[in-house]
């Protein structure tokens, strides 16, 4: 069977998708717990998955083990994440090819993080420098294959501005990319203001706002460290008041509510970094607001 790309789901949709984000396991046993995680989340019938990359040699391998596990449990369209580290031109042109023929039609491009430890991100030999010579390399190869692209609603940490920030992302879109997927953020205003700076900028294609449920102040932090994002004060004293299960009911209300703005706000999709965590996708709260403007039967996510 051939699976729409995002750029048709997008281009279809009645109402906004709704699309989780993987990441692969770092040890072939912990296999057996993504897939656990996978068939409870079944019924939540995301319109694509995506699933993250990292380019070292074993986790490059079970990037590739987790996306085949993603599509063989029937979570289709997959999403394959795929960075610049490390990799040489015809290394990247290897991997594309070695993608397009599982069958995948859809990449995420991205440039990668510096190695740990690292400032500054040093290309690898006859590598490539940016995210948007990566799209123009996956588009040569593969025309048929669609790309996604990030994008930051709070710039991205070695930009020296938003609009230096939005310049790059518009050469992404001019090498390929067909749909921008945000950085996490928690507060809407930042992700509605990015999306009119950016169609300021020219830039057309479908932004889909990337969300990460966050459970307890140390989670927050967790994220608010590698994405260089900021969080509202009212979310800091909503998750720090109570028990931990308050501050697992308050981290779904912030996210319910989130959801619901970005909705009525007309986003394309909502992008959940779920991070393979079943039990929260399938929180009854959560899964009422789902459902609500998904258009599903309410219950039918839990
Ligand atoms: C949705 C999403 C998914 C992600 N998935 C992964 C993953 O699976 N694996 C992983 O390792 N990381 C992942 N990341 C993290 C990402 O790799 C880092 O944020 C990385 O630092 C930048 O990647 P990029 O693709 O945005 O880079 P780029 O778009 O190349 O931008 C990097 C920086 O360079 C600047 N820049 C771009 N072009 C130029 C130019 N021509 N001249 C000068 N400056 C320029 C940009 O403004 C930016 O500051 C993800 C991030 C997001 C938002």
């Amino acid at each position: 069977m051939t699976w729409p790309t995002i750029r048709e789901i997008l281009a279809a949709r009645r109402q906004p998708t709704l699309s989780l984000e993987f990441y692969p396991p770092k040890d072939p046993l912990s296999f057996g717990i993504l897939g656990g995680s996978i068939e409870r989340m079944r019924p939540v019938r995301p319109d694509f998955v995506t699933c993250t990359y990292g380019a070292g040699g074993s986790s490059r391998e079970f990037s590739f083990a987790a996306w085949e596990l993603l599509a063989r449990m029937g979570f289709q369209p997959v999403v394959a994440h795929l960075t610049c580290v490390g990799a040489s031109r015809a290394d990247l042109a290897a991997q594309v090819d070695r993608i397009h023929a599982a069958g995948i039609r859809n990449i995420m491009a991205l440039r990668g993080d510096p190695p740990r430890g690292e400032t500054e991100f040093k290309p690898a030999p006859d590598g490539l420098a940016y995210a948007a010579d990566l799209v123009a390399l996956i588009k040569e190869r593969h025309p048929d294959i669609c790309c996604g692209v990030a994008g930051y609603p709070e710039t991205h940490p070695e930009a020296d501005s938003l609009v230096d920030d939005l310049r790059h992302l518009k050469t992404k879109v001019e090498a390929g990319a067909d749909f921008i997927t945000t950085q996490l953020f928690y507060d809407n205003a930042v992700y509605f203001q990015f999306v009119a700076a950016a169609r300021e900028a020219g830039i057309t294609v479908p932004i889909l706002p990337g969300l990460m449920p966050v459970s307890s102040v140390a989670q927050l932090e967790r994220s608010l460290a590698f994405s260089r994002a900021t969080a509202p004060a009212a979310l800091r004293t909503a998750l720090a008041a109570g028990s931990a299960d308050d501050a697992r009911a308050a981290g779904i209300a912030w996210l319910t509510e989130q959801i619901e703005g970005l909705v009525a706000g007309g986003v394309p999709g909502i992008h959940l970094y779920i991070l393979n965590q079943a039990r929260t996708i399938l929180d009854p709260r959560l899964a009422e607001c789902l459902a609500r403007w998904r258009r599903l039967p309410t219950g039918a996510t839990t």
